[in-house]
């Protein structure tokens, strides 16, 4: 087994881009929508059988075990890599179960879960409850070894690709804050009472679902952690998820799109894009700047602090206005579902722009975040 740690930074990003360049299916470039089981499961496998599936879990559950910094360099040069069904399992439900899970349940999931025979979603959102995720409804109520499920999620991403879902659900409506008497389940997805219903995105693919739970008996070992510390379970891996989301990369990526679709345009020397490009330059540049300040706290074996949503806003924000401004510059040829070619490149300005919209949303949306910071960093500084 390769100790990946002890390449030097530059070495590891020299081995995964040569990887990504040689092994990378031709069918799958410039493709930016989350691919289906059907599309990905090839490339899936190929990436299971190099030991590559899951870069921040531990040698003995099947990892890679990188460091962050070299987990931070194998999430930056797969930009190019359409993911997979394979993120809600191994970037999500894998972390938890390795940090809170039975020893039964590690044996049951883990290796399956790297293998893509068990593939998940996540049962977080309901109608009632988004950004006030903690307001949720959907209960289970314990009946001897089984717990009995009532409710209803939504915008469940991949649900109809999954083998299985994890779900908060509420299983005490007494306690004090309705952050305490939340739980977290494990559920097969074909249990008896789980109805599955796609919601059509923008780009017409059923990228997300309702799922609807009618009396879904799971055995009580199903439940991660300790009954109503669900919250505790599934708040755990929020800091890093928003560095994950606020790399530069995402934006450098859309840049170097869009200079591509300009420089095919003719617009290289027009006064009015070369003054919008720049801007959005400097503040790719400043991005950069802000990140690596981050990545350095995490390098240092520190928490992450609040001010780090700060950066999730600035990389989803100047993210939109990128693909914003690549839409405008494509012309007619941009807003043609399936992409087009611009010199000699192909690329799907649309798509792009579509795919840039819910990233203000995911990992807490901007709104809530910009109250966040202002309650916790502007109120005491005051
Ligand atoms: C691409 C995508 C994939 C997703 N996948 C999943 C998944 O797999 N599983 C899952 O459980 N969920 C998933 N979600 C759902 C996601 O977690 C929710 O959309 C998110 O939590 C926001 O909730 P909501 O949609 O109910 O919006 P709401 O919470 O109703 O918010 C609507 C608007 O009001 C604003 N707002 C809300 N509260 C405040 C406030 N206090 N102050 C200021 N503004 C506020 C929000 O910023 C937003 O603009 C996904 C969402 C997207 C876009």
């Amino acid at each position: 087994m390769i100790d990946w740690n002890r390449l030097s930074e530059d070495e590891f990003r020299h081995e995964v881009r040569t990887f990504y360049k040689k092994e990378y299916p031709t069918r799958l470039d410039g493709v930016w929508h989350h691919l289906t089981w059907d599309e990905s499961r090839d490339w899936y496998r190929k990436l299971y059988e190099k030991g590559w599936s899951a870069p921040s879990w531990p040698v003995e559950h099947g990892g890679m075990n990188l460091d962050i910094s070299r987990q931070l360099i194998f999430n930056e040069e797969r930009l190019d890599v359409a993911r997979g069904p394979d993120f809600v399992g191994i970037s999500m439900l894998g972390p938890i179960l390795i940090k809170y899970g039975t020893e039964e349940q590690k044996r049951t999931h883990l290796t399956k879960t790297l293998s893509g025979e068990h593939r998940w979603a996540q049962g977080y959102s309901e109608p009632g409850a988004g950004s006030d995720l903690a307001s949720l409804k959907t209960e289970a109520r314990l009946e001897g070894d089984e717990y009995v499920i009532n409710g209803q999620k939504i915008w469940t991403s991949w649900a109809l690709d999954a083998t299985h879902i994890f779900v908060l659900v509420r299983t005490d409506n007494q306690a004090a804050k309705k952050q305490q008497g939340i739980s977290f389940l494990l559920a097969y997805i074909k249990s008896p009472g789980i109805t599955i219903r796609g919601i059509r995105n923008l780009t017409g693919r059923p990228a997300f679902c309702e799922v609807f739970f009618d009396n879904v008996r799971v055995p009580k070992s199903n439940l991660v952690g300790e009954p109503n510390k669900g919250w505790t379970v599934a708040k755990s891996l929020v800091g890093i998820e928003r560095l994950f989301i606020g790399s530069p990369k995402h934006c450098q990526f859309a840049l170097d799109r869009l200079t591509r679709v300009a420089r095919a345009k003719g617009l290289d020397s027009d006064a009015g894009y070369l003054d919008d490009v720049t801007k959005l330059r400097l503040d790719v540049e400043d991005l950069a700047t802000l990140y690596a300040h981050f990545v350095d706290i995490v390098r240092r074996g520190e928490e992450l602090p609040v001010e780090v949503a700060m950066l999730k806003i600035f990389a989803t924000d100047t993210l939109q206005l990128i693909t914003e401004k690549l839409l405008e510059v494509s012309g007619e040829s941009g807003v043609m579902t399936g992409g087009a070619t611009f010199g000699n490149h192909f690329i799907d300005p649309l798509n792009m722009y579509y795919m840039a919209r819910p990233t203000t949303i995911g990992g807490g949306s901007n709104e809530v975040l910009r109250d966040v910071l202002a309650k916790q960093l502007l109120a005491s500084a005051s």
